[in-house]
């Protein structure tokens, strides 16, 4: 049993089941037990890896297509270039290279970083070396500027909670203890009035997810960029509208019960955009669209090619393979998708539609 395990053991004696979402929490971000806070997962011996970690073209794109989006409004003189969970810094350190050709880009830059991790931030601190970015812990204390910002990998591992549907109210899935054992236990039916419209295409048994920190961060976004401008590019495994249970563990690059070491594997769940939609007014939101595909809109045959040219023998093989692992519909490329947040009235960032 990890240690974490005991401390939710003494805590659900104490108080009964837990959220999801709260064992999550705790997975995840508890200060000194917690999967994030503790270690880096994206290094080399991590459990996991990433699009800005397969590929510099994925940071290169997005920085142009934010350079892009902050010229297309008019390129503001001061501004936040901002990332939520920006992990080891490489997608920040590839849009800022990406960028350094964009006249007054970099200028007009203050580079900000969303992150509770002690341990990421001290690895970000280390590639972002002479951007001297600044720290958040929530997105609640990013400047009053236009917020030029990407998100990749961030909305999947906040906590989410999950309803089964039982007649028209819910019984929610919580953590509890079954002697030394963690498991879920539905709780008795209530109403959860979050859920009211799910009442609508949902029958008996189906389960959904929901994240009450995921829909308040989107509106907290939605509400700076309808004040300030801007755009936030959000980057994620899930789709429109969640059914059904996508909450899994990954440790060393596996698949793993996700209550079986609290603490020492990475929690996630496929990220549901339609509640992140409903979240951003009075910012508008873009279509949401497959990673594949907006990779491409972007040029990254072009400049596929172009790296390739530089390249032989073993790391051109490599540089072909992280091509297609970020785009083909088999690998990343529809399972991951792409939508942005700008205001009413500015055209939304290239790639994407209206
Ligand atoms: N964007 C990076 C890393 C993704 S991993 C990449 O694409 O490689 C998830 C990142 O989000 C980590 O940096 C993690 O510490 C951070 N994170 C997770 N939950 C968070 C929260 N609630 N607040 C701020 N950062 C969080």
């Amino acid at each position: 049993m990890t240690q974490l395990a005991r401390l939710l053991i003494a805590q659900i004696d104490a108080d009964g089941p837990m959220t999801l979402a709260d064992y999550m929490s705790a997975c995840l971000m508890h200060p000194t037990h917690g999967y994030y806070a503790t270690r880096d997962p994206l290094g080399a011996a991590g459990d996991f890896t990433t699009a800005p970690e397969i590929s510099q073209m994925f940071g290169e794109l997005i920085g142009l297509c934010l350079a892009q989006t902050w010229l297309d409004q008019g390129a503001p003189a001061a501004f936040a270039l901002a990332e939520l969970g920006p992990g080891r810094g490489t997608l920040m350190a590839d849009i800022l290279r990406a960028t350094r050709a964009v006249p007054g880009f970099h200028a007009a830059a203050e580079v900000h970083l969303v992150e509770t991790s002690a341990a990421l931030r001290a690895v970000q601190a280390k590639t972002l070396d002479g951007h001297t970015p600044r720290w958040h812990a929530g997105v609640e204390t990013l400047p009053d500027l236009p917020l030029f910002a990407v998100a990749n990998e961030f909305f999947d591992a906040l906590p989410i909670r999950q309803a089964q549907r039982s007649g028209d109210s819910w019984r929610e899935r919580m953590v509890t203890r079954d002697g030394e054992r963690l498991t879920l236990a539905l709780s008795a039916p209530t109403l959860l009035p979050m859920l009211a419209h799910r009442l609508e295409d949902t029958g008996e048994g189906d389960i959904v997810e929901f994240s009450p920190a995921a829909t308040r961060i989107t509106t907290d976004l939605g509400a700076h960029i309808a004040a300030r401008g801007g755009a936030t590019l959000i980057v994620d495994y899930g789709d429109w509208r969640s059914l059904g249970d996508t909450f899994q563990a990954l440790r060393a690059h596996a698949q793993a019960d996700p209550f079986g070491a609290p603490g020492e594997a990475d929690l996630t769940a496929h990220v549901d955009f339609e509640a992140l939609a409903l979240a951003v007014a009075p910012a508008r939101y873009t279509r949401l669209t497959a990673q594949g595909v907006f990779l491409e809109r972007l040029g990254i045959a072009q400049r596929a090619q172009k790296l390739a040219e530089a390249l032989s023998g073993e790391a051109r093989v490599a540089h072909v393979a992280a091509h297609r692992r970020l785009t083909h519909p088999s690998e990343m490329g529809t399972l991951f998708k792409v939508m942005a947040l700008y205001p009413e009235g500015a055209a939304p960032p290239p790639g994407l539609l209206a």
